[in-house]
Formats: structure tokens, C-alpha cells, sequence
């Protein structure tokens, strides 16, 4: 039943489509499309506004309008369907999991003389947040780069994750068999529309499972209509690479 009452609005012209405020909102209502935020559904906005603070565009404001009430047991349906987890990845503490971060890299006389302290010797990830779910698609860091797609496994089995694959690459890490298969393929569709990337790595673990994420990343590309060389590397449990594969 539609009432008059409080919801979020977006101002496409400002929204950068960051991805900051689907982060945010706890119901799942938020979600990036074609680069920017929408509603996906009224009933789904409890117009408490959690989300404004999160944007760095000043794009949301809560307006009142005729909407559909807000309905908490569609909110619950539409989380289960999403898999989506909860609390949300920005916790009530403030906790910054998923804000954007840009580390620049060290020269080597920087790197040779860094205090531990300030970043551990050979460390070479660039940015932050770096899972899958967390990133938005228009991530600066993403733009225009050379990506490297690690499931989560992989950087613990393989040795050398720092001085040979994070240098000179973006990175996001998942697991293709606990999380969402379709929110990955509609995550990196929607990467490979707005990024411009240059170049994929794909590391994966010899087991059938990690199998899946290369697979992912085609069916994307696919639904995306954007073809970036890829290739996959996929590395032993004892840390040795046994394939390298482009496509
Ligand atoms: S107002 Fe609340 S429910 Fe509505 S989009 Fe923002 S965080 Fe989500
Ligand atoms: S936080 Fe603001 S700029 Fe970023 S996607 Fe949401 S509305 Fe758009």
C-alpha cells in the first residue's frame, strides 16, 4: 500500500556510482546500476538514512513522498535471496572495511629504508578494501589497471603472492565456492564495463572448486560485452605453480 512518508532519494548527476552506500545499507536496498545507485525497491528503504553519511558526493538525501510502506519481512526475504551478509560491512563501530584506501607504492631507496612500522619490508598491495564483495566497480584503483583475481586460498599456498603477482596490479580476492556465484559474475560484469582494464591474472588453487572463478570471469566478460586478455595461473597447495594458461 503506498503512504506518504520518508525515503531515500538519489541524485544520478552527483553519483559517482562508488558503491559506498550499498555497503551501507544494512537492507539490502541499495544496488549499482549501469554506474550509478538506484532503489531496487521501495518497500525495501526504511528511510532512516544510514546511507547519507557514507556518500562522498553528497548525492542522497531523504525526501517524502508517496512510496510503498516499508516492509522488514520483504527486506529479510530479499537478504536471504542475496546471500547478502549481515551486519553490514560497515560496522556500527565505525570500522572502515570497506572504505577505499590507495597505498603509494615505495621507491627503492624508500622501500630499503621504510621502518617496519610503517609497512612490512616487500609488501606490495596497493589499496584497500581488496574483496570481491567489498570493491565497487569504479574504484579508482581499478581504472585502467593490470587486475589480479585471487581466490582466497592462493596468496596463503603461494610464496612469492608479493614480490611476483601485487606488483604493478590491482587486486580482488574471493572464494568462488562460499560466496555468491551470480553476485561475483554481475560484480566483475559490471567492473569490466566501467574499468577500462588492461590485463587479468587469475590465480587459483589446484582443487576442482577454484576451478569455478575463471569461469566466472568469462561468463562476465560475456554479459558485460568487454573482452580483457586473461591469463590462469593456478599454483599447488605446496606454493608451486603448475599451470600457466592465457586465454
Ligand atoms: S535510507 Fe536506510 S534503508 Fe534507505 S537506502 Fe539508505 S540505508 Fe538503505
Ligand atoms: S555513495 Fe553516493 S556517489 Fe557513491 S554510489 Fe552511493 S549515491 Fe552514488
Amino acid at each position: 500500500m503506498k503512504v506518504k512518508r520518508k525515503i531515500i532519494q538519489i541524485d544520478e548527476e552527483k553519483c559517482t556510482g562508488c558503491g559506498q552506500c550499498v555497503v551501507a545499507c544494512a537492507e539490502g536496498a541499495i544496488r549499482i546500476v549501469d554506474g550509478k545507485a538506484r532503489v531496487i525497491s521501495d518497500n525495501l528503504c526504511d528511510g532512516l538514512g544510514a546511507c547519507i553519511g557514507e556518500c562522498p558526493e553528497d548525492a542522497l538525501h531523504i525526501i517524502e513522498r508517496e512510496a510503498d510502506e516499508f516492509d522488514e519481512k520483504a527486506v529479510e526475504k530479499h537478504l536471504e535471496s542475496q546471500h547478502k551478509p549481515e551486519p553490514p560491512a560497515t560496522m556500527p563501530c565505525g570500522c572502515p572495511s570497506a572504505q577505499i584506501q590507495t597505498f603509494a607504492a615505495a621507491t627503492p631507496c624508500q622501500a630499503a629504508n621504510q621502518p617496519t612500522a610503517t609497512g612490512a619490508p616487500g609488501a606490495a598491495l596497493s589499496h584497500w578494501p581488496i574483496q570481491i564483495r567489498l570493491v565497487p566497480p569504479t574504484a579508482p584503483f581499478l581504472k585502467g589497471a593490470d587486475l589480479l583475481v585471487a581466490a582466497d586460498c592462493a596468496p596463503a599456498a603461494f610464496p612469492r603472492f608479493h614480490s611476483e603477482l601485487l606488483p604493478g596490479r590491482a587486486v580482488m580476492i574471493g572464494c568462488p565456492k562460499f560466496d555468491d556465484r551470480k553476485d561475483y559474475v554481475e560484480k566483475f560484469a559490471q567492473v569490466f564495463r566501467t574499468a577500462g582494464l588492461k590485463s587479468i591474472t587469475c590465480l587459483i588453487m589446484e582443487v576442482p572448486c577454484c576451478a569455478g572463478l575463471p569461469v566466472i570471469l568469462r561468463e562476465a566478460m560475456q554479459a558485460s560485452g568487454v573482452t580483457v586478455p586473461m591469463e590462469v595461473i593456478t599454483v599447488s597447495a605446496r606454493g608451486e605453480i603448475i599451470e600457466r594458461r592465457k586465454y
